[in-house]
């Protein structure tokens, strides 16, 4: 859902203002992102720095909010406050962040900034299947698919709650052939059916699968569409999973390291063959999860 609050557009437009004080003399805090456009359905890695005027020195902590999507800012040793967020897929032209600047004797500033969105370029998959593999699924099935995303709901919303345990460059789960691309739109006899949430990796049955990051196992199961999974809480809100395995590593609850081994490829769930489905989210939001490689992390600090 996008949603811009009116109060807040109009502040937007009229600069900073502060809440909850009367000084007035405070300077406008540098807001930046990186990539400076980003592409639908992405990461993205907001900055805040000391203005000219050195009033930067009295804020203690920053809040934000993007896509309903609490932000995590953390003071990095350079002084910075720095988050990362999800660009939707379906986010057109622009999507507003909205920032609370808390400052030392308590009071607040809120900020709206504007961030321009990058259509992606989405290929699209045109499928012959018998009908009978698209009828929906019967009462009891439905029930399952509900029950398999809300406890995937329920990992996502406890992430926002987790501390950032990773501190360096994501890798991919395994170093292979890209057979379907993130976002790839595809049709079955002609008719809309789906978008691909995430990038399939090519892999024969067995295949090692490792950790793109550190981070705690916090689901394991075996859903009716993505088959045997393992889903990693990498904190504030990051989490990446691996789906169609034949085999898992890990149980819910152990901590894994970055290029750990945690399954094997294989073909279960609903899949026409072998392959790796590595998907990422930020919260609620699923992203490309290539945009996690091109991360810089050398603002981070502590983080494992
Ligand atoms: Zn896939």
């Amino acid at each position: 859902m996008r949603y811009c609050l009116a109060l807040l557009c109009v502040l937007a437009a009229q600069g900073p203002v502060t809440v909850g004080s009367t000084r007035a003399e405070w300077s406008k805090p540098d807001v930046s992102w990186s990539p400076s456009r980003p592409i639908q359905g992405t990461i993205v890695q907001f900055t805040l720095r000391p203005d000219r005027l050195g009033s930067w020195s009295n804020i203690v902590a920053v809040e934000g909010v993007l896509e309903d999507q609490p932000l995590h800012f953390e003071r990095a040793h350079d002084g910075h406050f720095h988050a990362l967020a999800g660009i939707p897929i379906y986010a057109q032209d622009s999507i507003a962040v909205e920032l609370t600047l808390w400052r030392a004797a308590g009071a607040r500033e809120h900020l709206t900034r504007y961030v321009p969105v990058e259509r992606g370029t989405f290929s699209v998959a045109q499928l012959r299947v018998d009908p009978r593999y698209v009828e929906p699924p019967d009462s009891a099935l439905a029930l399952r698919i509900v029950a398999e995303r809300d406890s995937v709901r329920r990992v996502v919303q406890r992430s926002h709650s987790t501390p950032r345990i990773w501190g360096d460059r994501f890798v991919l789960p395994r170093d292979s052939r890209v057979t379907s691309g993130f976002g790839q739109r595809r049709e079955f006899n002609g008719e809309y059916r789906s978008t691909h949430m995430g990038l399939d990796l090519a892999g024969h049955v067995g295949a090692p699968v490792a950790a793109t990051n550190r981070g705690v196992v916090v689901l394991v199961s075996d859903f009716y569409y993505s088959g045997k999974l393992v889903y990693l809480d990498h904190g504030q809100g990051l989490l990446t999973a691996y789906l169609h395995l034949s085999e898992t590593f890990v149980a819910v609850g152990d901590t894994v390291g970055r290029g750990e081994p945690i399954g094997r490829v294989g073909a279960s769930g609903r899949v026409t063959g072998p392959h790796l489905h590595w998907t990422a989210r930020y919260g609620a939001v699923i992203v490309n999860p290539r945009s996690l490689l091109e991360l810089d992390v050398s603002f981070l600090t502590g983080g494992s």
